[in-house]
């Protein structure tokens, strides 16, 4: 039989759609893959129950239906401080998922490099060997997950040709300051590279802290291919709506990946979609301190526990610290959690570059009542799971 692509032999699964799957035959209260349980907001249901009723049934335009770029771009323009053409400078695609691929495609040749920070959201991983980039990790330094400046100019030195920046930071929970952005968009500039974002929590962001768009940085808008989704601003992920933000002379080529790799985003989602970007400010800080209640919530279940963790700054995921168990595999670890404790979490090892055994994430886009049985679990853990010391 002839051999399968060498591009995929370095491929494993996402780990985190695995332990989704892994928390369901357990029955585990699955904090695994970030998605929430609690319904989108109403009018987007009711939107879309008349939706099913109206003329949307084919293809939209593929780049993305006039009607959605136009609600995308005002939204954006808004919050983005600049105006942005609905028609030169958007793509819509399915989820941030394939946003963040075409990107990748429409500015990497194979052989290129791609700088990209660990810890890191997984599919960056692959997303760099699909399109035969060759990946650069920079590493973030806990406890603040701070950029060493120095290691970082290392690594354009090595001309890469895309910086990809996730803000706020999945599974990390940093939130990128305006000055550490602008290290990164000086070095962009001196090294002349694109910078290729992932803000799909861009409205999880708690306070004190502040999302600055990258691509709103002086000079940083000609060389930044913002990519974002739905997905997490309106309780949407199953919808599969994302999109990308650049300048016109990189949409035109966007435009050409995306039509060949998805030919478009679902049409009737993106006709119902419209009505939550025409949401005004209310909904993002209702959104706002929804989540800072969960977050305060499980933090301090997890604090009551015992278990030493991260204080997200933004998004909606903590990792945990595990070492107390000796575990050698923090695959095991999870493994065990779903089955003995009954909480689905992520091995912190499927977003470290460093070899990181001791940290697992958990994601709180829960409802309150999922937490506290997520929490009352917990509370047994050092019953529940024997230590390997
Ligand atoms: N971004 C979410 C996570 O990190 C969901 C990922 C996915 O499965 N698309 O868990």
């Amino acid at each position: 039989m002839p051999t399968l692509s060498k591009r995929t032999e370095g491929f494993t699964d996402s780990v985190i759609r695995r332990m989704t799957r892994i928390s369901n035959q357990y029955g585990a209260v699955n904090l695994s893959q970030g998605f929430p349980d609690f319904e989108p907001p109403r009018e987007l249901l009711d939107r879309l129950a008349e939706v099913s009723r109206e003329d949307f049934h084919q293809y939209s335009i593929t780049w993305g239906a006039q009607n959605f770029r136009e609600a995308l771009a005002e939204k954006q323009s808004r919050l983005m401080g600049r105006t942005i053409d609905p028609n030169g400078e958007i793509v819509v695609t399915c989820g941030s998922t394939e946003a963040m691929m075409a990107a990748m495609m429409t500015v990497t040749d194979p052989g290129d490099k791609v700088i990209v920070f660990s810890p890191f959201y997984e599919n960056y991983g692959a997303d760099t060997i699909l399109s035969g980039a060759e990946p650069i990790y920079v590493p973030l330094h806990p406890p603040e997950f701070s950029f060493d400046p120095e290691e970082l100019e290392a690594a354009f030195r090595q001309k890469p040709k895309a910086l990809i920046l996730c803000n706020p930071s999945n599974p990390c929970g940093k939130v990128f300051t305006y000055d550490e952005l602008k290290i990164i968009a000086d070095l962009a500039e001196k090294y002349d590279s694109f910078v290729i974002t992932d803000e799909v929590y861009e409205h999880i962001v708690y306070e004190p802290y502040k999302h600055v768009y990258f691509a709103s940085l002086p000079g940083m808008w000609d060389r930044t291919i913002s990519c974002s989704s739905l997905s997490k601003t309106y309780s949407i992920t199953g919808w599969r709506l994302g999109y990308i933000i650049a300048p016109k002379r990189i949409i035109e080529t966007a435009k050409k990946v995306h039509d060949f790799l998805t030919v478009g985003a679902a049409a009737p989602l993106q006709e119902a979609a419209v009505t939550g970007l025409r949401f005004g400010d209310g909904y993002y800080k209702e959104l706002q301190s929804k989540y800072t209640e969960k977050r305060d919530l499980f933090l301090k279940g997890l604090d009551d526990i015992g278990i030493t963790h991260t204080v997200p700054q933004g998004a909606y995921y903590i990792l945990l610290d595990i070492s107390e168990f000796g575990f050698e595999s923090d695959l095991e670890f999870c493994e065990v959690l779903a089955r003995d404790v009954g909480v689905g979490a992520v091995p912190g090892s499927s977003f470290f570059r460093e070899d990181v055994n001791y940290l697992i994430r958990l994601h709180f886009a829960k409802k309150n009542e999922t937490l506290y049985e997520a929490l009352n679990r917990l509370e047994h853990i050092r019953k529940k799971i024997s230590k390997r010391i």
